[in-house]
């Protein structure tokens, strides 16, 4: 499951209004980390807000029924991507329905994008300038229980090999160090 960094105070202030989405442009199975990928069309500034991640509200109960048939279906050897966002203590995002474009960003271990969560809703934000032509990435922010039935095939020079939240890769590292 996704799971957002909660909104800072210094980054709400500070936060400009949505202008986009036509800032991104989406590549249906164009991506070279995976899949479909969301590209800017245009420069985009840090800290920009560049779409909300929307989707259908579910119960946690809904979430884990989903997330487990997920899990099945990888370890039948299946591609299938998990599009839920931890929202609250009682309720989650699944952009399966009633998502929007921000459902195709794929995750990076060096994103250009971070997720940030601020009263229910979820937004995608860029964490630096990102030129036109870029595709964008944020941190799924995944558990560290989950690393093996998630892959990452995100390329960059510091990927860890699995999607694991950033606060929780250490553990990968370790986990590797001491495999035999
Ligand atoms: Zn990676």
């Amino acid at each position: 499951m996704r799971s957002p960094t909660p909104v800072s105070e210094k980054s709400k202030s500070s936060r400009p209004e949505p202008p986009l989405p036509p800032a991104l442009l989406i590549q249906r199975g164009g991506s070279s980390i995976h899949g479909s990928g969301v590209y800017a069309r245009i420069a985009i500034p840090a800290a920009h807000v560049i779409v909300e991640y929307r989707g259908e509200r579910i119960t946690k109960a809904e979430s884990k029924r989903r997330e487990d048939a997920r899990i099945a279906r990888v370890r039948r050897g299946h591609d299938s991507c998990t599009y839920i966002f931890d929202l609250n203590q009682r309720h989650d995002l699944d952009a399966r329905r009633g998502g929007n474009i921000s459902r195709f960003i794929n995750h990076s271990c060096e994103p250009n994008c971070r997720s940030e969560l601020d009263r229910g809703h979820i937004w995608i934000i860029a964490e630096r300038d990102i030129a036109p032509g870029e595709e964008i990435t944020f941190d799924y922010g995944f558990a560290f229980r989950d690393w093996a039935d998630n892959p990452c095939r995100c390329g960059t020079a510091g990927c860890v090999g699995f999607i694991v939240a950033e606060n929780q890769r250490w553990r990968l590292r370790r986990l590797k160090r001491t495999a035999p």
